[in-house]
């Protein structure tokens, strides 16, 4: 049995989150069951992009507070840090307002550029990953994802987190290398078996539904969830935003290699009732390739361009070029006017929608994929 605790937490005030980490923490046995005094640790917010707390598209900043507070207290040595898909990690925690907070508590802010060859755990896809070197010179990570949509893995939280680990463009290599929507997320499990963080907090005040990671729409949950076991910490997260596990390819992928931690009967629920919180009609992207990756190459390509959501980008494109920095297959051109997406070469692995600071493309499911 895996362990798994919620505390209601209604807003980002400081105190209620404060006490609401406190409580998870409470709920697991204590933080010392997890670190130890004097240990350096690595504490992993999702800071996706460039943006203020209020659009939640990062790790709430009074959430990384809360967790470095308690670190801090034991007597253990934090480094907060994230390797962003675009944009320096200074810039990114500057306007996410977690330089602040490290500042105020003396806490440092990784570099996250300097990248060293780690040797997979249990590499079925990878042998070895291209990491931040910060992951070799902490004792342990303790990881804190954001509940949020995500166009390809339905759901970004314990496991996805982890991929920000990942040495800064080496991420866009990975959506290239790994094409095939199944092998990229048997990779993240690879890579979440890799890092192995320690334990699992999760930002849960705000959810985003819709057209996440960065563009979806706020929803309240209300709680702070805390578990050693990050897919686990996904199934839960699954199962409060109305999907069984299985749904979610990852997890699904997860259950197949007999990961434990996935069925609810695995689960020690703990603190407040997991039913009180779930969000029955929360807007879920559709799987992006629901076939196996073995199978013939021409089946995967059928899949991928007759099945699986594709980008298309809007009227408001303001032709800032960033979704072209952030294409891994180079399939997006800048015209006089507009932009282009060469939807034969695509990849869909929504990396431009992903970063798309103006919410200017939307995942569109071709008429086949409405009907499987
Ligand atoms: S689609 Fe978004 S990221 Fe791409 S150029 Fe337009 S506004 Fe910029
Ligand atoms: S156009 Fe978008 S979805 Fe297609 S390969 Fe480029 S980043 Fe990925």
């Amino acid at each position: 049995m895996t362990k798994i605790a919620i505390a209601r937490c209604g807003s980002y005030v400081r105190n209620e989150v404060e006490g609401a980490v406190r409580k998870c923490l409470q709920e697991l046995g204590g933080l010392q069951n997890f670190v130890s005094s004097g240990q350096k640790v690595l504490v992993k917010p999702n800071l996706l992009a460039a943006e203020p707390p209020e659009r939640g598209v990062d790790t709430h900043p009074e959430v990384v507070r809360a967790v470095l507070l308690e670190l801090l207290a034991l007597g253990l040595k934090p480094l907060v840090g994230d390797s962003p898909g675009v944009g320096s990690l200074a810039r990114v925690a500057q306007k996410a307002g977690i330089t602040e907070i490290c500042d105020e508590l003396g806490v440092p802010l990784g570099n996250f550029n300097q990248e060293i060859e780690v040797k997979a755990a249990d590499g079925k896809i990878l042998k070895s990953f291209p990491l931040v070197e910060e992951i070799t010179e902490v004792d342990a990570v303790i990881n804190l994802p954001r509940i949020k949509t995500h166009g390809l893995t339905r759901l970004t939280g314990a496991v996805k987190n982890l991929f920000g680990c990942v040495a800064g463009l080496r991420k866009g290599e990975m959506h290239f290398r790994l094409q095939h929507a199944d092998v990229f997320q048997e990779m993240l499990i690879d890579l979440a078996l890799t890092i192995k963080p320690v334990l699992t907090i999760v930002d849960g005040v705000m959810a985003m539904e819709g057209n996440g990671p960065r563009n979806g729409n706020l929803r309240p949950m209300g709680l702070i969830m805390a578990g050693e076991n990050p897919f686990a910490v996904d199934a839960t997260i699954a199962r409060l935003i109305g999907l069984s596990p299985s749904a979610v390819p990852l997890l699904a992928s997860a259950m197949k290699r007999g990961i434990s931690g996935l069925n609810a009967t695995e689960i020690e629920l703990r603190g407040e009732q997991l039913e009180e919180f779930i969000i029955a009609d929360f807007q879920v992207p559709p799987a992006s390739t629901r076939i196996s990756f073995r199978v013939p190459e021409f089946v995967t390509n059928f899949f991928r361009h007759y099945v699986s959501p594709y980008p298309v980008i809007k009227a408001n494109c303001r032709q800032c070029g960033i979704c072209l920095q952030a294409c891994p297959a180079k399939v997006i051109t800048k015209g006089q006017e507009s932009m282009t997406i060469d939807d034969r070469q695509c990849l869909r692995c929504y990396c431009c929608q992903e970063f798309c600071p103006h919410d200017a493309i939307e995942l569109s499911t071709p008429f086949l994929g409405r009907f499987l």
